[in-house]
């Protein structure tokens, strides 16, 4: 951390701040400019921050050097993680050698519905099932999802197709009830910074899909996956789904450089959701290749056996004959930037 003195600060100012980091146990290290004299600290970073430095006589600035996300950063753990996702003896990982799909319906409407879409998934090449019980929209008027009953429905369906699956939890009293059947917890963008819900995901022992915000920054994404590793959770994949610009043309923006930054930035998995960023199904292909080539670990996309008549985000979903070219784009792209299809197996 560094305190940076004001033009006009006095030598007495800057003996007030080394004094008040030092009674707090930091060292203080002066480093006297021409104009400007800058206050390097070293020790509890965190601590620091209730001495409110800013606020002293002579303070222009204090701006902090390490990473305030610590247990997701890369600082101190510059291998990339992988996340194993499934039941022991075939788990799906999502990680830097791979290249996961997750694919299924927007919500489950029906268990024929989401069989069906799961069947098309898998032959896909989707090796995880996604598809919504509990689904917080953006009107209270649209479709909510069928809860409970949509969870069964999804367990079953991954039974018969030997999908792991990954179902959105909104609520931090329904954690326990998701993590029973759910493999994967998702954490929607409207929720990302629910600290509430975080906590509870970083106890339910499963991994967690959180999603990054429309209006969040990277900071801010990482600083709420902290919230879930703080509570002994590391098993997090984060997912750019498009943030909010001024383009109109799509619902939102996928934020394409986000995968590269964050990868740098935390050692854990990115994926993409080109079906909720874009919310247009002609965009989902091109949006999946780029994605590919970005660098990141995995897709979730939306499928729907008739989108026209789908409960929710019919317009995002592909049909099973526009699915061909994404099952196309999944196998053969990936290996042209050192990735194999995921597919279940033991960690190791
Ligand atoms: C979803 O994946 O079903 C969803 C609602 O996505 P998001 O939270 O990104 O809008
Ligand atoms: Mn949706």
């Amino acid at each position: 951390m560094v305190v940076v003195m004001a033009a006009d600060a006095t030598d007495e100012d800057v003996a007030r701040v080394v004094a008040k980091v030092e009674e707090a146990g930091g060292q203080a290290f002066v480093s006297q400019g021409v104009l400007r004299t800058i206050i390097g600290l070293v020790g509890d970073i965190d601590g620091f921050h209730s001495l409110n430095l800013r606020a002293m006589p002579g303070v222009a600035a204090v701006h902090r050097i390490s990473d305030p996300y610590k247990l997701v950063s890369r600082q101190h753990h510059p291998e990339r993680s992988t996340v194993w996702v499934g039941r022991s003896g075939a788990q799906v990982p999502i990680g830097p050698r791979t290249f996961t799909l997750i694919a299924g319906p927007c919500a489950v409407e029906s268990p024929e519905q989401t069989l069906e879409a799961a069947t098309m998934a898998k032959a896909a090449g989707a090796t995880l099932l996604r598809g919504g019980a509990f689904k917080p929209r953006t009107s209270p008027y649209a479709f909510q999802g069928l809860g409970a009953r949509g969870l069964e429905i999804l367990a079953a369906v991954g039974e018969a197709t030997g999908l792991p699956i990954v179902t959105e939890v909104a609520d931090a009293r329904d954690v326990s009830a998701v993590a029973e059947q759910a493999d994967m917890l998702q954490v929607g963008a409207r929720n990302m910074a629910n600290y509430g819900l975080l906590q509870a995901v970083g106890e339910c022992g499963k991994p967690v899909l959180l999603k990054r915000a429309m209006t969040a920054t990277v900071e801010e994404w990482l600083m709420a996956a902290e919230y879930v590793a703080q509570r002994g959770n590391l098993d997090i994949v984060l997912c750019e789904r498009g943030i909010r610009t001024f383009e109109p043309t799509t619902r939102n923006t996928l934020d394409i450089s986000a995968v590269p930054v964050v990868q740098a930035a935390s050692h854990l998995p990115v994926i993409t959701d080109p079906s909720h960023s874009s919310g247009r199904k002609d965009l989902v292909v091109p949006l999946a290749r780029a994605s590919i080539a970005v660098g990141a670990d995995g897709l979730i996309v939306d499928v729907h056996p008739d989108p026209e008549v789908a409960l929710c985000d019919g317009p995002q979903a592909l049909d099973r004959s526009e699915l061909r070219a994404l099952a196309q784009a999944v196998r053969q792209l990936p290996p042209l930037v050192g990735r194999r299809p995921a597919s279940a197996s033991s960690p190791h």
